[in-house]
């Protein structure tokens, strides 16, 4: 049953892509796409071949370009999601529909901006954080795309407005969650995460390869520890259907089942 229906979402999921794709297309005949690399493609930047692939499937908003650019003047830059991971989780929410997502660490918010914008109008992000000078850095460019309104910036520990909106009757209500914050409290981002998505919703893990620490974790990295016995959870959850990709810092998609 739930295959079914994610088959068929991704079935008009697929279709809504090429739309999107043809008219991207035809926009970016208008104005070519400008590439700037970000620090934290340090890959791209000394593989020809990565920087081949961000060319040519790139197709970053230019609010979005604009707030790499800001991101990449600040000291933490290294925390920005890259741009093509951001992309393909924006896809992966359009893909399946998506109108209420989730986002657990949002920095200076360029991933809140991208998926904000694979929302449609009445779509809403509710994007978790607790230093909101970071997230101040990215409102402007959240207003320069028009889409500030479907962002619900809440600036206290996401456990707490992960709780509140189960106490608010929003459980199964949400489509896609982004978890990309401090690591120890990964598992408990997942399991209220878990339980605020619908079947067939997506729950999208960063870093879950830690930069290959979690290879041999050491008996005193709290941070590789929990992300590693997360995967281990995730592995055997019959709740879910995943996938470990190693894009980036590795990404692991959970989809509900
Ligand atoms: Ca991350």
């Amino acid at each position: 049953m739930a295959f079914r229906d994610v088959s068929k979402e991704a079935l008009v999921g697929s279709l809504t892509l090429g739309f999107i794709f043809i008219a991207g297309y035809l926009l970016g005949k208008k104005k070519r796409f400008q590439m700037n690399f970000s620090k934290s493609h340090g890959k791209g930047q000394s593989n020809p071949l990565m920087q081949y692939v961000l060319r040519h499937s790139m197709r970053e908003h230019p609010a979005l370009a604009n707030l790499r650019l800001r991101t990449l003047e600040h000291d933490r830059n290294a925390m920005m999601v890259s741009c093509d991971q951001s992309q393909f989780m924006a896809n992966l929410a359009r893909l399946i529909k998506s109108k209420k997502a989730i986002e657990i660490g949002v920095y200076t918010g360029y991933n809140t901006l991208s998926i904000a914008l694979a929302l449609p109008d009445d779509g809403v992000v509710v994007a978790c954080d607790v230093i909101e000078k970071y997230a101040d850095m990215g409102k402007p460019f959240w207003q320069e795309a028009g889409v500030e309104k479907k962002i619900d910036l809440r600036i206290q520990p996401a456990l707490n407005t992960l709780a509140e909106l189960l106490a608010a009757g929003e459980a199964e209500t949400f489509d896609f969650v982004f978890i990309d914050a401090d690591k120890v409290n990964y598992e408990a981002y997942y399991e209220k995460s878990l339980q605020l998505i619908r079947k067939g919703g997506i729950i999208a893990i960063d870093n879950v390869l830690w930069g290959g620490r979690v290879l041999a974790p050491a008996a005193d990295d709290p941070d590789t520890l929990a992300i590693d016995r997360l995967n281990k959870k995730l592995h055997r959850d019959a709740r879910i259907t995943l996938s470990m990709l190693t894009v980036g810092d590795g990404l692991t998609l959970a989809i509900k089942l």
